[in-house]
């Protein structure tokens, strides 16, 4: 494996060139196998692969990172074969904050820094094949609290997460995917531009002590058609909230279809200094929360992001499978990436 200044440069060159190609959903495979309680927890429950929960696991689909370590790896590969360039881990709920909910805690480095090494397996498998570089892209979600707003209607003053919370979480899991050997870290899903801080400062507290710096990936989430994030930023603001960690790429990603995130895209693009990235869901869920946007309709639309000059790096997130990651693979491969101001 090349050195991480190296591979630094390599991504940029490759940036520079041609519009780069993220994966898809992982939520949507994971759901296609169909898997039990056992199989989630892992031998009834009773592997030494993990520490003992009290809760069930069904659900908690960063733990098949441990539990069915083989499937995950082969949803990697698929996505590797399908065109992406870069690959997300399997740990968007990867902290204390997150595992809380499943008593599963103590198992966050090793999810981590496993879910690194799996993922980094497949792309070498896909590699052996073909002989493109592929970047593992270690996975940060937004935990489920909000750092900036209320839960409780009647006191708005009241947080159930502080700035420090998150990021003793977010250093706790940015160090198990930095040890797995990750390529970059993803900070991603945001609603809450504080949390989104506290995972910055949390990496730059990591850079320092591993004296390695990785290229950041910070991607937000517009929620409605008013045009903002949850905690009520438009695009311009989020760039300039985030702008001081002179990220790789910022974007958008989830909640709505690729149509309805042009225009915030658009925006981000128009006042941002560095490459940007979209990856947006198969449209827009139906009532049963299921996405049925066909592969050729999302690259269709995300196609015209390229066209538009609006973007260096694009993929899919909820609903996406390595069918619409392929589609939108040869979808953009005529246009040229967007030229960074
Ligand atoms: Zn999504």
């Amino acid at each position: 494996m090349l050195d991480i200044q190296t591979r630094n440069a390599a991504l940029t060159a490759l940036a520079r060139d041609r519009i780069l190609i993220l994966d898809g959903a992982m939520g949507t495979q994971i759901q296609a196998l169909g898997l039990s309680e056992e199989d989630y927890a892992g031998q009834s429950g009773g592997c030494a692969c993990h520490p003992a929960s009290e809760h069930p696991q069904k659900g908690n689909n960063d733990l098949l990172i441990l539990t069915q370590p083989q499937a995950i790896e082969d949803i990697h590969f698929a996505y590797a074969m399908a065109g992406a360039d870069i690959v997300e881990t399997n740990t968007f709920s990867s902290t204390t904050i997150a595992q809380a909910d499943y008593g599963m805690e103590a198992a966050v480095h090793e999810l981590n820094a496993q879910g690194a090494r799996l993922a980094r397996r497949a792309l070498d498998r896909a590699t052996a094949i073909d002989g493109r570089p592929r970047f593992v892209a270690g996975a940060i979600g937004p935990t489920n609290r909000t750092a900036s707003l209320s839960p409780d209607v009647n006191d708005p003053g009241y947080r159930a997460v502080t700035f420090d919370d998150l990021r003793l979480a977010y250093g706790q899991q940015v160090r198990g995917l930095v040890a797995g050997g990750a390529d970059i870290i993803l900070i991603e899903t945001i609603f809450d531009t504080l949390n989104a801080k506290a995972a910055i400062f949390a990496c730059f507290e990591v850079f320092a002590e591993t004296a390695r710096r990785l290229p950041l990936m910070i991607s937000g989430t517009i929620t409605d058609a008013s045009g903002r994030t949850l905690s009520g930023q438009t695009p311009t603001a989020f760039w300039y909230s985030v702008a001081h960690a002179r990220p790789f790429t910022v974007g958008l990603n989830c909640a709505l279809g690729a149509s309805a995130m042009r225009p915030h895209l658009a925006e981000l693009a128009g006042v941002s200094n560095t490459f940007t990235c979209a990856y947006p869901n198969a449209g827009l869920p139906n009532a049963f929360g299921q996405y049925d946007e066909s592969p050729d309709a999302t690259a269709a639309q995300v196609a015209e992001f390229a066209r538009d000059g609006l973007v260096n790096v694009v993929g899919g997130c909820c609903g996406t499978t390595p069918e619409h990651i392929r589609a939108i693979a040869d979808a953009v491969a005529g246009h040229t990436p967007r030229s960074v101001p």
